[in-house]
């Protein structure tokens, strides 16, 4: 069997649950990490044989997304910011508005000449912000980085080393945790769903991804914002900034406890679908 021909079978067995153009963005994913092709040796090599060990692979792969799981986590890593992080059901995947939430953060540090300073991701995941902040702010940044997950945090651990990026991981629940430590920037994309909007989730995220970093009860969707919202005046350096990824349908309700908390500066911007995504504030005084 040749590439195209094996593009044809997992077209085939995918149609049901992806549409052509994504089965063809798998499927190139897939080439790449099992043959080593990119996308235009593809193209040259699509007549070339798969060779017979690496078909069985190629079958693995596509029992597991036949069922539905994201090729994320089929391949193993993904890429974030520009950098590969390694990813599995104990982290959420990485998606491109955080990323539009870690270029802001960047860019405010940059207009403000912030060349040093410390950082603490709450609920870091894969790591993805924290150590793409690390690498991106550069070696004067301290960079440090909280999970409730031990799967999540040994998750991060790896992704910080195979990025070479010095990043404190800690072990706590922010809904509990306190401690001494003071920062210049605070940053969180903490669980946001509702159980409510949980209804409209396409199924792959729900019977795939980690519930505990998604989810929040419909009573208090807030919940861990105003965590870490007290959690950031006591720990936040005078004009340090608070950065929170949010619920687009949120956006209001989040201002406001922000502004109950006496936050200022407060600023909201929306991702690249029109939709409100994150805020930056800065601590009060
Ligand atoms: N934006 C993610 C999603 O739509 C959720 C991230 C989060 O809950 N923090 O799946």
């Amino acid at each position: 069997m040749n590439l195209k021909q094996l593009l044809h079978h997992f077209t085939k067995e995918l149609i049901e649950i992806y549409d052509e153009q994504e089965i063809i963005s798998i499927f190139n994913i897939i080439v790449e990490h099992i043959s080593g092709f990119n996308r235009s040796q593809l193209m040259l090599n699509g007549g070339a044989e798969v060779e017979e060990v690496k078909y069985n692979t190629y079958l693995q792969a596509l029992d597991r997304l036949k069922t539905g799981e994201p090729p994320q986590y089929v391949i193993g890593d993904t890429i974030f910011y520009g950098l590969t992080f390694k990813v599995n059901p104990a982290v959420l995947i990485p998606r491109p508005e955080t990323e539009e939430l870690v270029d802001w953060i960047i860019e405010r540090c940059n207009s403000a000449s912030l060349k040093r300073g410390s950082l603490l991701d709450i609920g870091t995941g894969s790591g993805c912000i924290a150590i793409s902040l690390k690498k991106n702010l550069g070696p004067d940044f301290k960079v440090s980085a909280i999970d409730v997950s031990e799967g999540a945090l040994a998750t991060a651990t790896e992704n910080a080393l195979l990025n070479n990026a010095q990043v404190n991981f800690i072990h706590a629940d922010i809904l509990s945790y306190s401690s001494n430590e003071k920062y210049d920037l605070i940053v969180s994309n903490p669980p946001y769903i509702t159980m409510e909007e949980q209804k409209e989730m396409h199924h792959n995220v729900l019977e795939n991804e980690p519930h505990l970093a998604l989810f929040v009860s419909d009573e208090k969707p807030l919940i861990f914002y105003e965590a870490i919202a007290e959690f950031a005046l006591s720990n936040l350096n005078s004009n340090g900034l608070l950065c929170f990824e949010i619920n687009e349908y949120l956006g209001e309700e989040t201002m406001q406890m922000l502004i109950d908390k006496s936050f200022i500066n407060i600023e909201l911007r929306k991702d690249m679908q029109g939709k409100d995504r994150m805020i930056i504030c800065s601590h009060p005084n």
